[in-house]
C-alpha cells in the first residue's frame, strides 16, 4: 500500500514549541507522547502537510474542553477573547524559526515547500513536505504592512480565525447541537485581508470561521474554497461542523473539505468520547463523497491539536484508516485524490 497521504491540518508545531504540552519532546526522536514525530510520521505514510502556527500557546487559549460547559442536551463553550497581536507576532515568529530549524535538522528529508512544484518533487522523493498556515490570523498587522514579510517567510496558507475573533473576523464557538451560523461575517480589514492573499496566492482556510464570515470569503474570494479541518453537520451537528449548502459553496469553486479526527466533530452525540471507530472518520469522507463527489474530500487530521479515537493512535493509525477506506469501496484513484490528490490540485491552483 503506497497511498502517500498529505494531510490538512496538525499541531506539532505549538506542541514541540510550548514544552509542557509536548511534555518536552523532540521531532526527531520517536515518543510515546502525542501524535506526530518524524519517526513515527516516516513509517506511516505521512508525506506533509499544513503545519499550523496556532499563537499564543498560553494554557487559557488551548481549546476548551466541552465538559466545563455542559448544557441540558450539549456544551456552549463560551468565545474567549480577542489574542494580543503583540505576542502572537512573537510566538509566530518562533515558531517559524522552530519550522526551519526541523528544515535544516532533517538532512533534505523534511522541506517547508513554497510552490507545487517542490510540493510535488517531496512526495516523489518520498521525503516530508510542510506547509507554514497560520492558525488565526492574528500576528498580520490591520493595515496587511507585515503580510508580504510573512509570505516571503513562507506562509502559504492561512485561517483567518481560530475560535475567537480578532481584527478580520470571529471564529465560530463549540456550540453542541448547533448550526454554524453564530455571530458576525468579516470585518472590513478581514475583506481586504481575503484580496491580498488572493494576489499572493496565499490558500484561505474557512474552518473556524462562524457562518457569515464562511460565506463572506464565498463571495470575496476568486480562489478555491477550503476547510481543513472540518466535517459534515449532517452528521455530527457541532457548531464547528459545515452545514450541506457550505460543502456544496466549496464544491462549486472546486475547493476541498479535510475531514478532521477530533472525537467531538465526528460523533453525533458531540462528546469527547475518545472511544469512537475509525468507521466514523469514514462515514463523514463518504457522506461529502456522495454529496459532491471525491474530487472535494480529503484528510484534515488536526494531529497534536485535539482528541482523536483510540483506534486512531495518532499518525500510526494512518494505513490503518487508508486500509478501511479501501473496504469501504473506494477505489485507488479515489484513495489517491482523498489522501493527497485534492490537496495538490488545489494548491495547484491557489498558488502563484
Ligand atoms: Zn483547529
Amino acid at each position: 500500500m503506497n497511498y502517500k497521504v498529505f494531510d490538512g491540518h496538525n499541531d506539532t508545531l505549538l506542541n514541540i514549541y510550548q514544552q509542557q504540552l509536548g511534555k518536552e519532546r523532540s521531532f526527531f526522536e520517536e515518543s510515546i507522547y502525542g501524535h506526530v514525530d518524524f519517526p513515527r510520521a516516516r513509517r506511516s505514510l505521512f508525506s506533509g502537510g499544513f503545519f499550523a502556527i496556532f499563537p499564543p500557546p498560553t494554557a487559557e487559549l488551548m481549546v476548551p474542553d466541552p465538559e466545563d460547559h455542559l448544557t441540558e442536551d450539549g456544551y456552549d463553550v463560551p468565545l474567549p477573547s480577542e489574542a494580543d497581536p503583540e505576542a502572537c507576532r512573537k510566538v509566530t515568529q518562533d515558531m517559524i524559526d522552530l519550522l526551519y530549524d526541523w528544515e535544516k535538522e532533517s538532512n533534505g528529508q523534511f522541506n517547508v515547500v513554497k510552490d507545487a512544484s517542490s510540493l510535488e518533487e517531496s512526495l516523489l522523493q518520498g521525503q516530508i513536505a510542510a506547509v507554514l498556515h497560520f492558525e488565526g490570523a492574528e500576528a498580520i498587522d490591520r493595515d496587511l504592512k507585515n503580510l508580504e514579510t510573512f509570505y516571503q517567510q513562507g506562509l502559504r496558507s492561512l485561517g483567518l480565525v481560530w475560535s475567537r475573533p480578532n481584527a478580520f473576523a470571529t471564529g465560530v464557538p463549540y456550540r453542541f447541537p448547533s448550526t454554524p451560523d453564530i455571530g458576525e461575517g468579516l470585518t472590513e480589514a478581514g475583506r481586504d485581508l481575503v484580496r491580498k492573499c488572493n494576489e499572493l496566492g496565499i490558500m484561505i482556510d474557512t474552518s473556524h470561521l462562524n457562518e457569515k464570515g464562511f460565506w463572506d470569503v464565498v463571495n470575496e474570494s476568486n480562489a478555491p474554497i477550503i476547510a481543513t479541518h472540518s466535517n459534515a453537520h449532517a452528521l455530527s451537528p457541532i457548531s464547528r461542523n459545515l452545514t450541506d449548502d457550505q460543502i456544496t459553496a466549496i464544491a462549486k469553486s472546486k475547493g476541498v473539505v479535510g475531514v478532521t479526527y477530533s472525537v467531538n466533530m465526528l460523533r453525533s452525540d458531540g462528546k469527547m468520547s475518545t472511544d469512537t471507530s475509525l468507521q466514523k472518520i469514514i462515514d463523514h469522507i463518504k457522506y461529502i463523497a456522495d454529496l459532491v463527489g471525491v474530487d472535494h474530500v480529503a484528510l484534515g487530521s488536526d494531529f497534536d491539536g485535539t482528541t482523536i479515537p483510540d483506534a486512531m493512535k495518532g499518525v500510526t493509525g494512518m494505513p490503518e484508516l487508508v486500509q478501511l477506506l479501501k473496504e469501504n469501496g473506494f477505489s485507488s484513484s479515489d484513495l489517491n485524490k482523498i489522501t493527497h490528490g485534492n490537496w495538490l490540485r488545489v494548491l495547484k491552483e491557489t498558488w502563484i
